[in-house]
């Protein structure tokens, strides 16, 4: 596997051949999650990127930025066992030069959830995801359902501005005790990451009301919260059950429904998902 830093040299290894490319955006300090995404596109293209880039533009003030876990040895092993063939592993400088303007409002779907608690979030996804679009030109671009919001945010991005890459959404990694794979599990302490799989338990909560037979969203909600509720470490910041095309709050569901959450253990916040389908 190559490792590159600049835009040129992406350009220039795009362009040494005519074959697909499969697109692994990351932001590194990799784990299974990441890595299954790298093999589903090894299976689906002749030639496999990542990248590895934490974007400023997606972080707030009070976010994780200046802490966020980084290894980039480690990253560039992982990598190249699944199965790699290049990683663009830019500086803020190379993605941002100082002149820089320009950037990807993604519109109302962007406005719940997670970004309701993230202003600014989906903004800094989007344009990042269009830029690296615009430096690799994949054929096809991988993301985890784990990031559902961000999932239905790159697909209504490429859907409204004709960006020809197809997406492809792939499961949620987790450990054998449910917790979702995540760089934000390793902030935790070793109480907190024992009390950290309540997130799939609550998910769990709310799709057995669903399997019930409930369809009230104040119901499935409430299933959610109350297994919250009983878990000391865990705050939990929104609890969900939303449209999946909109990611409106739903009444009463007359078809699919995400639930999703996004709970505290101290200052570390954990993200997780479910799709409910009748
Ligand atoms: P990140 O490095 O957190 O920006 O994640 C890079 C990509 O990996 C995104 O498309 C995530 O949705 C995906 N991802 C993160 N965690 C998981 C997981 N546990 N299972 C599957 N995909 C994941």
């Amino acid at each position: 596997m190559k490792t590159v830093t600049t835009i040129a040299a992406v350009r220039a290894w795009r362009h040494a051949h005519e074959s697909a490319v499969g697109l692994v955006p990351t932001m590194g300090y990799l784990h299974a999650g990441h890595v299954s995404l790298v093999e589903r596109a090894r299976r689906e293209n002749p030639r496999v990127a990542a990248s590895l880039f934490v974007n400023p533009t997606q972080f707030g003030p009070n976010e994780d930025l200046a802490r966020y876990p980084r290894d980039l040895a480690r990253d560039q092993e992982l990598l190249a066992a699944a199965g790699c063939d290049l990683l663009f592993a830019p500086s803020v400088e190379e993605m941002y030069p100082e002149a820089s303007q320009v950037f990807v409002d993604p519109g109302p779907i962007a406005a719940p959830l997670e970004g309701g608690r993230r202003p600014g979030h989906f903004r800094g996804v989007a344009t990042v995801v269009l830029k690296l679009f615009g430096i690799v030109e994949p054929t096809r671009a991988y993301f985890g359902e784990k990031d559902a919001q961000q999932l239905a945010v790159i697909r209504r991005v490429v859907r409204d501005l004709d960006v020809p890459v197809g997406i492809v959404g792939c499961p949620t990694q987790r450990a054998e005790d449910g917790l979702a794979l995540s760089s934000r599990n390793t902030y935790l302490s070793p109480t907190q990451r024992a009390a950290a799989p309540v997130l799939h338990r609550a998910l769990g909560a709310g799709a057995a009301a669903w399997a019930g037979g409930e369809r009230r969203g104040d119901a499935l909600r409430r299933a959610m919260l109350d297994v919250l509720d009983r878990e000391p470490l865990a705050r939990a910041d929104y609890v969900s059950a939303a449209d999946p095309a909109t990611l409106q709050e739903i009444d009463a569901a007359a078809g699919p429904v995400l639930l999703s959450m996004a709970v505290f253990f101290g200052k570390t916040r954990l993200i997780d998902n479910r799709l409910l389908t009748p």
